[in-house]
């Protein structure tokens, strides 16, 4: 089957075109929908581009940050506004990928992918799309829990809300070193007055369909301090109404296994992002 390619000067009439064709796919930096089309996959065939410059901008905003749903990894890695982030970046795929891999696609990326989108998670990230909702922006949990639905929207940028220094906590388990793939991804958010946590933000990626945040784990951390007695609550609310997928990296068995475990190290670090 042959693939068309259409590139619209603007977000917005990107979006409409999409939202016009169910076979219609937006393409970010591509790693994940060019494989596609590389392996055969029928269930698309418009492949729709836009060149406008707000996929690229990266914009603070007093203590908020707007950035650009087309910024790839490596141009996140560059960027010292951004520097929060490169933990994150620097652990999606090797030097090629990022280069290529958005911060948009990252959003759609499925299991047991989504390392950015988790890290975003845990620093309320909200989602602005193109077209119809008139600059509404959507919280990042909302947005994945609904980002297969069609029409699908196209993302023009992600906006968070700069975290405290050093309350940020990142960790991803792979069983493949420097660059492989998630058997979990944990970020933590963990602002603390006097030396107790307030607002705790805990997200977990490839434990279920989508990156999602961990209410239980984070209301046990609500008032607490950051020492053994202090966690082990929230450690044993690790697990609390999950049922992580398995797959050829892990079974759903191991992933609550060691769960607890990595969620406890990560939690013991002394030191943050
Ligand atoms: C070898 C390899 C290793 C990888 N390793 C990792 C890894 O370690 N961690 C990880 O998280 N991911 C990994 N990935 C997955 C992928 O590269 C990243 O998730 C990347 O961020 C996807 O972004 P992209 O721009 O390339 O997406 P694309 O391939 O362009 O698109 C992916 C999906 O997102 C949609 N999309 C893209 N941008 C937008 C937008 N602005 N608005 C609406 N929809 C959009 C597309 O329509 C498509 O459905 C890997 C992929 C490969 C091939």
């Amino acid at each position: 089957m042959s693939i068309s390619v259409k590139t619209f000067p603007s977000a917005n009439e990107a979006a409409q075109a999409l939202s016009a064709d169910r076979t219609a796919r937006f393409l970010g930096g591509g790693t994940l929908i060019m494989r596609a089309v590389n392996e055969g996959d029928q269930s698309f065939s418009t492949i729709i581009r836009a060149n406008d410059p707000v996929f690229t901008q990266i914009q603070p905003q007093g203590d908020r940050i707007v950035i650009g749903a087309g910024l790839t990894m490596s141009q996140i890695l560059a960027s010292r506004e951004l520097e929060f982030l490169h933990a994150a970046a620097r652990v999606v795929g090797g030097p090629a990928i990022r280069n290529m891999a958005t911060v948009g696609g990252n959003l759609f990326a499925a299991h047991p992918y989504g390392d950015l989108a988790t890290f975003l998670l845990a620093v309320d990230a909200n989602v602005s799309v193109a077209g119809g909702s008139g600059g509404r922006e959507t919280p990042l949990a909302e947005f994945l829990r609904d980002r297969d639905r069609e029409p699908r929207p196209v993302v023009l940028s992600v906006t968070v809300t700069r975290p405290q220094h050093g309350a940020l906590r990142f960790k991803k388990v792979s069983r493949v070193k420097p660059k492989g793939i998630s058997m979990m991804t944990i970020a933590a958010n963990l602002p603390q007055q006097s030396g107790r946590v307030t607002g705790a933000r805990i997200a977990y990626g490839s434990m279920g369909p989508v990156p999602m945040r961990i209410a239980a784990v984070e209301q046990a951390l609500e008032g607490k301090s950051l020492d053994e007695a202090g966690i082990a609550q929230a450690v044993g609310a690790a697990t609390a109404g999950l049922e992580p997928p398995t797959d050829a990296i892990a079974s759903s068995w191991y992933r609550r296994e060691v769960a607890p475990v990595h969620l406890k190290r990560l939690l013991l670090e002394r030191q943050g992002i």
